[in-house]
């Protein structure tokens, strides 16, 4: 038994000197935060790099979903959400003084359930804000046909979506804004960090200024706070992001591993036609919960640590009213992902798939 314990995942480190080196820009410059040479670069970059015209990096996710809200004027209304996410896809509409109405989600591939979505309507319905869960596709073609219908915005969670593509597009090329997370446990990381990705410009030059307090110079025009990014961040999203292709081939390369290994002994997300993956996690369902803390608690002798994600179903959380969502309860008493990061051995991701099908 190996005493190297083993995480749901693990951060990518591009090789120091390549860090340093753009660190010691930042010394060159004397710039450290307020929109430095290397953040529009990065910006750049990945404006480039995701196909898209509008977009604004920032702290962390969490705040690039309020900005989101801001910039989008919710009116303390309802918003239309999925249960099945991590807590800041709830917390964010709370701290933004709108009413969460939870959707149910889909069995295939665990995003919010479009066929349900218009039931939910009410007049003071706003938006729609649902979430690429694990980097797999929403149905954003019904998504779009109902909010046209239905005048509402809509904001993507795309915490989990950078580097999946829907029909040849980036995935955040969906709906008005679109957010990421490059916190230091995503896929390409920024140690903490977000972005916003914004469909028009108007609603971009608006959260341009309410990221920065709302204000130029001495003149303040809205409502605004603080969600700049340093420049230390974005030194890390530069030095990351000449590995992404290789980080997601090498993701790829370890789910194949589990693929071969579990047989299809467990259920697993369906990938709709369309989407080309990313690679961001290894979701599985298991038969009952008891199945899988049996799990957990043997990969647990072994140091392995799965995670139970996402739990609790957000509509359960104990300052929300939530509607019930039976699908999703269900799932996510039942639902793990296995560690997945790019440099865990082949034999390691046997070893467990071995684990989880002994358990
Ligand atoms: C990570 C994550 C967030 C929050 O992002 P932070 O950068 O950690 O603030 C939001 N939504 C989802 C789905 C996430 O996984």
């Amino acid at each position: 038994m190996s005493k190297e314990k083993i995480y749901v995942t693990q951060s990518f480190l591009p090789p120091r000197e390549e860090f340093f080196s753009l660190v010691e820009r930042i010394f060159d410059s004397g710039v450290l935060t307020n929109q430095g040479p290397l953040l529009q670069e990065l910006e750049a970059r990945l404006k480039e790099f995701l196909g898209v015209e509008h977009l604004h990096f920032l702290t962390n996710g969490t705040l690039a979903l309020q900005l989101a809200l801001q910039s989008l004027d919710m009116a303390e209304g309802e918003v239309i959400t999925t249960p099945f996410s991590y807590v800041a896809t709830t917390s964010s509409i709370l701290w933004e003084r709108c009413t969460p109405v939870f959707v149910d989600i889909e069995t295939a591939n665990f995003t919010i359930d479009a066929k349900k979505i218009e039931a939910a309507i009410t007049p003071r319905t706003r938006a729609i804000m649902a979430v690429h869960v694990f980097g797999y596709a929403c149905d954003v073609e019904a998504i779009e046909r109902i909010a046209k219908k239905h005048n509402l915005k809509v904001i993507y969670d795309g915490a989990h979506a950078f580097g999946s593509k829907f029909h040849g597009r980036s995935l955040l090329d969906y709906g008005d804004v679109s957010t990421l997370s490059f916190h230091a446990t995503k896929l390409f990381h920024t140690i903490e960090g977000g972005a916003c990705v914004v469909r028009h410009k108007h609603v971009s030059d608006k959260l341009d200024l309410q990221k920065r307090f709302g204000h130029l110079g001495d003149d303040h025009f809205c409502l605004g706070f603080n969600a700049k990014a340093s420049e230390f961040q974005a030194a890390m999203g530069l030095a990351n992001f000449p590995h992404i292709a290789e980080v997601i081939e090498k993701r790829k390369k370890v789910s194949e591993t589990y693929d071969a290994a579990l047989g299809g002994a467990l259920q697993r997300p369906a990938m709709q036609a369309g989407l080309e993956y990313n690679y961001a996690y290894y979701p599985v369902v298991f038969s009952s919960e008891q199945a899988l803390l049996k799990a957990f608690a043997k990969l647990a002798e072994h140091g392995i640590h799965a995670r139970r994600y996402f739990y609790p179903s957000l509509n359960r959380l104990p300052y929300v009213k939530g509607q019930s969502c039976p699908v999703s309860e269900d799932i996510s008493h039942r639902v793990a992902c296995l560690p997945l990061f790019p440099n865990l051995p082949a034999e390691t991701a046997e070893r467990i798939a071995r684990l989880v099908l002994e358990s």
